[in-house]
């Protein structure tokens, strides 16, 4: 196993996993080789479950070259002043984690924003605003004055799991509760909610990924 050893002037031993799931230890300068080997058996296994998830999510790797699919359409990620042209994501070269984020929450507020717009004025709903938040618990949620937030990540998912989360908040305006009617009214507009609402489950790692 490749693992990089990073020495400081810290006091403690320190292990992390890299975006791209490498293995970091961060050490004193004093530290010797045995002593980092024995600290990392002894968390052996505890780095190989935070090994397995860094690798298990698609998209922690935002370096050049790396693709990224937002809202359903697939981008090649480059350097450059960012923002979003056919086809390519530039990030810059520093920081482009919280650049990222900052374009994903942009074109959530756009495509969310158009696509809840368009669902409330076919199906007759009516909600007072679109926001979009970094929330990591849920994917959408709607205030009892009918302000509809969504988090950012919702630009990860499938395009057909991101139209269930708005018209299940946009059901929210009517209903506050789950209860079996809220869930009728649901599936009158998306008849395969349930299962949309089971295939969201899957997207749940991204809850942990940009905080
Ligand atoms: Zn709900």
């Amino acid at each position: 196993m490749e693992l990089k050893v990073e020495k400081s002037r810290r006091k403690t031993l320190l292990l992390t996993v890299d975006r791209d799931g490498t293995p970091v230890v961060r050490t004193p300068l004093s530290a010797s080789a045995e002593e980092i080997a024995r600290f990392v058996k002894k968390h052996e296994r505890w780095l190989a479950r935070r090994i397995a998830e860094r690798r298990s999510a698609p998209i922690t790797v935002l370096g050049d070259g790396a693709s990224v699919t937002l809202f359903g359409e697939t981008y090649t990620l480059s350097t450059g002043r960012s923002g979003i042209r056919a086809g390519v994501l530039t990030l810059p070269a520093e920081n482009r984690e919280r650049a990222f984020v900052r374009l994903l929450k942009k074109l959530t507020a756009e495509k969310m924003g158009a696509l809840t717009a368009s669902l409330a004025a076919q199906y007759g709903f009516s909600y007072s605003a679109v926001r979009v938040s970094s929330a990591r618990g849920r994917w959408g949620s709607c205030s009892a004055k009918g302000t509809i937030s969504y988090t950012f990540r919702i630009a990860l998912v499938p395009p057909s799991l991101a139209y269930y989360v708005a018209v299940h908040e946009l059901c929210h305006t009517r209903r506050l509760d789950h209860s079996p009617a809220f869930w009728r009214e649901v599936e009158s507009i998306l008849p395969d909610a349930r299962s949309a609402r089971k295939a969201l489950r899957g997207y749940g790692y991204l809850m942990n990924e940009f905080l």
